[in-house]
């Protein structure tokens, strides 16, 4: 598999960092790279696939 790299710098490690968006309402997380901090993805604050699966669990489903 190819090693996903920075576009900017070609660095290949990253972090999470929380985002602050002007005339959002929720919070996201820049994906970024840990060297130049080059965004190179954005996810949700609150992360949805562990939500739902917490839910499912309480569910029993
Ligand atoms: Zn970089």
């Amino acid at each position: 598999m190819a090693s996903s790299k920075c576009i900017k710098c070609d660095n290949t490690t990253f972090e999470m960092k929380e985002a602050k968006i002007t005339g959002s309402n929720f919070r996201m997380m820049f994906v970024q790279c840990s060297r130049c901090g080059g965004v190179v993805g954005l996810t949700e604050f609150m992360n949805a696939g562990s939500m739902l699966e917490r839910i499912s669990k309480k569910l029993g489903v």
